[in-house]
């Protein structure tokens, strides 16, 4: 599933590649995954300008579009969501491809051209699809952001601190809660709490400003190395989860469990629960 580094490599092929191409057809047609919108909206939104600049916050992306011909006021911004296991295929003019977004190698071949959700057709004859074999992707013209957290890339230490710590909800509920900060999803959770050894159920009110810091540095060298490696399942202590498996760092044996509703592993020695509680 994308998380914030698969989205980013995404963000980076658009970014790269896809930038300045002049946009001559647009297939809208599949109308789950550009809802709301009616099938021809996109195309007659799209057609006729250029991708401009492309961001993302977590794991939305916008990209910038272009005024028509020499009009300055530029076009609407084109949403793209990854969903569960999207990918963005970028072809060029001589039609060689690159992709980004969720690892590769689950999907099934040979790839079904309906799997292609969403694609631009430039004026040289290159395109960007969206490849989505699930579905739960999602296109949307000027999507609205403002519900989500800071991106947990860019989030300073003081704003980290100030989101995360308040209330009593499990620390790791807290870093999948989008609203609060953006980006980090199951597996960056669980490695990052693993890196600063904080236990994965702790109440956030038991963090103190030592702990929290160390999260945040955690943090941010988890995404730093996933964005490097090619995604969250390189993380070290991903292959640890499961059963059996044993911690990366001390040997002792990792542990199973729910915590905000989602599949958990944790050392049992440097993440016990009781190192944070009653100090
Ligand atoms: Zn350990």
């Amino acid at each position: 599933m994308p998380e914030l580094p698969e989205v980013e490599t995404a963000r980076r092929l658009i970014a790269d590649q896809a930038l300045g191409r002049r946009i001559t057809a647009v297939d809208d047609t599949d109308t789950f995954v550009c809802r709301p919108h009616s099938p021809g909206e996109l195309r007659d939104a799209l057609t006729g300008r250029m991708l401009t600049a492309a961001h993302r916050r977590g794991k939305a992306m916008w990209l910038e579009t272009s005024g028509l011909g020499r009009a300055a006021v530029p076009g609407p911004d084109l949403g793209i969501h990854l969903g569960m296991s999207g990918r963005i295929v970028v072809t060029s003019q001589d039609g060689r491809s690159a992709e980004g977004g969720d690892r590769p190698g689950r999907d099934a071949q040979p790839r079904k051209a309906e799997w292609d959700r969403f694609t631009l057709k430039f004026a040289d004859g290159g395109s960007l699809a969206l490849f989505d074999k699930r579905r739960l992707g999602r296109i949307q013209l000027n999507p609205d952001i403002g519900a989500l957290g800071p991106d947990a890339e860019q989030v300073t230490p003081a704003e980290f601190r100030a989101l995360i710590t308040k209330g009593t909800i499990a620390v790791k509920a807290r870093l999948l809660d989008q609203s609060k900060i953006a980006g980090v999803g199951n597996l960056l959770a669980d490695q990052a709490l693993w890196r600063a050894k904080v236990p994965p159920a702790t109440p956030v009110n038991r963090l103190q400003r030592k702990d929290a810091d160390r999260l945040y540095r955690a943090l941010r060298s988890t995404l730093a190395s996933a964005i490097a490696n090619g995604g969250v399942h390189t993380g070290d202590v991903i292959a640890a989860r499961r059963p059996g498996g044993t911690c990366p760092r001390c040997g002792a044996e990792m542990v199973h469990g729910t915590v905000g509703g989602r599949s958990t592993w944790w050392c049992s020695r440097e993440q016990a629960a009781w190192l944070l509680a009653d100090r």
